[in-house]
């Protein structure tokens, strides 16, 4: 599907266009689950994540195991993509544009120092999927990013963060104080 491209000053916008959007935009008819919940399809394209491709892609599918609301999907060739994701030497960090849309560095310092990479992958994608860092926080938490440790390799969003995804994109899409910023660089 066509995902529109969004520029800062059309956020307020955007986020009724989406909230107007998100009915029907669906994947293939999904057949009836216990929540009637449609998948929005999020792509994302890694090819620019280097040593770490498969750690995202390993994120991303911890994200399709916890929630129903959205469903990320690697880019096809040339597609462009609604979350970029790439690796470079700084700290892992994420800029979400809109709602699913936005990019996301696996920087190598944390991996250097020790973080897990499935964890990083999987919790700078829950930033362009609208979470904000909750920090310091314990390892059951994926939010409390690097504040649990290096000895913390947990990369599933707890009930809490689940739950919160669900809304953002099952739901109203109505934000609350506290959500992620957008147009923001998220670093951790
Ligand atoms: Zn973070």
């Amino acid at each position: 599907m066509h995902i529109r491209q969004v520029t800062g000053g059309l956020v307020a916008a955007l986020a009724v266009t989406f909230s107007l959007m998100s009915g029907q935009a669906t994947a293939a008819p999904a057949p009836a689950q216990d929540t009637a919940v449609a998948a929005r399809v999020v792509t994302y394209d890694a090819s620019g994540s280097a040593e770490f491709r498969s750690a995202v892609d390993r994120g991303a599918a911890i994200w399709n195991e916890s929630v129903n609301a959205v469903e990320l999907v690697p880019s096809a060739a040339g597609q462009r993509a609604n979350i970029r994701v790439l690796a470079d030497d700084g700290w892992p960090r994420a800029q979400t544009t809109s709602l699913g849309n936005g990019t996301v560095w696996i920087g190598r310092q944390a991996v250097i120092e020790g973080h897990n990479t499935i964890r990083i992958s999987s919790h700078e994608l829950g930033h362009i999927l609208g979470l904000p860092d909750i920090k310091p926080g314990p390892c059951t938490s994926l939010m409390s990013g690097s504040t649990a440790g290096t000895s913390c390799t947990n990369a599933y969003p707890n009930a809490a963060e689940k739950s919160a995804v669900e809304g953002y994109f099952g739901g109203a899409l109505t934000r609350k104080s506290g959500d992620a910023p957008l147009n923001t660089l998220i670093v951790d």
